[in-house]
């Protein structure tokens, strides 16, 4: 079995408030983007699920969320384990606010309810996927979407009108405890409009979505890397996005074009900043 798992970017990310279990509410419009991992599935008969991934510093057993997808589906099947070999090519970035884990476990439950001729709902598929992390049900619905709660209350939006997405990973990393921590001890200057992103998607106004996208983690970011973020975001406004934003807990960052031209000058110019950048198209 062959299957793609699409990253998401975060149109809009607010956290509301710090829950007495620990997590935050959240509040987030979620799109999915062409830019996609590969998964290849083969039934082994084994008993065992093993993962192999082009990136060597990736769980390849158990830890690694596509078989964790896996043993998750078998169990909401009343199943053990059946032999699974997964082998990930990797695209999407790690650890980059992309939801690539996620996006694999939910590529490997679309997988396996598909080979068993649909036993579940996609509804119920994401419930199984929650086990294995608050973005997977999203990511197995996929398309444009509100995320509550953790990220696991979804309500399915009217599709983003068609456009391109220039996506660029710089080259750190962001400690998403940390992050959360900064979160709770700041009051924030801005918030995003999400009434406002959701009105514009309902009205099919690209514009008005682009215009509104903003994620409050970039406002607590150390000084440094807020400033790279900020720089790349001026550089994809300076090639003709519609707007820019940074996704999930970074440090990706991204802008959206109506129009193919500008957005493959701003691929080019931003892959001077990173070869970790991308021109893809919203699924
Ligand atoms: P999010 O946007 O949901 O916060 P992320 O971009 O921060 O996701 P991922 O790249 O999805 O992070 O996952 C990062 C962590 O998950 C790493 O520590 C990695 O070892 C672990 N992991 C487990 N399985 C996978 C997988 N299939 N792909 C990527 N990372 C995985």
């Amino acid at each position: 079995m062959e299957v793609q798992a699409f990253a998401k970017l975060n149109l809009t990310l607010d956290v509301l408030s710090k829950r007495p279990d620990g997590y935050h509410d959240l509040r987030m419009i979620m799109q999915s983007v062409t830019l996609a991992d590969r998964l290849t599935l083969e039934e082994t008969g084994a008993g065992e699920v093993r993962v192999r991934t082009d990136l060597h510093f990736l769980p390849t057993g158990e830890k690694n969320l596509a078989a964790q997808a896996a043993l998750r589906y078998w169990q909401a099947r009343g199943e053990g384990p059946r032999g699974l070999d997964i082998a990930i090519q990797k695209r999407i970035p790690v650890c980059a606010g992309m939801g690539g884990g996620s996006s694999d476990a939910a590529a490997v439950l679309r997988a396996l309810n598909d080979r068993d001729g649909a036993p579940f709902s996609r509804e119920e598929l994401a419930r199984i996927g929650e086990q294995v992390g608050a973005d997977v049900p999203y990511c197995v619905l996929g398309g444009t979407a509100l995320a509550e709660g953790k990220g696991e209350a979804l309500t399915p939006l009217p599709d983003l009108p068609r456009c391109w997405a220039v996506v660029c990973k710089p080259e750190f990393s962001i400690s998403t405890p940390e992050l959360f921590a900064r979160i709770d001890s700041v009051r924030l200057r801005r918030r995003p409009d999400t009434r406002g992103a959701v009105e514009a998607l309902e009205a099919g106004d690209l514009v008005g979505v682009a215009r509104r996208l903003y994620n409050v983690f970039e406002d607590v970011l150390p000084d440094r890397q807020r400033a790279r973020v900020f720089d790349l975001k001026n550089l994809l406004i300076g090639c003709g996005a519609l707007g820019a934003s940074m996704s999930g807990t970074g440090p990706t960052v991204f802008g959206l074009f109506d129009r193919e031209d500008p957005a493959r000058e701003a691929h080019d110019r931003l892959s001077q900043e990173s070869r970790e950048t991308f021109l893809c198209q919203t699924v």
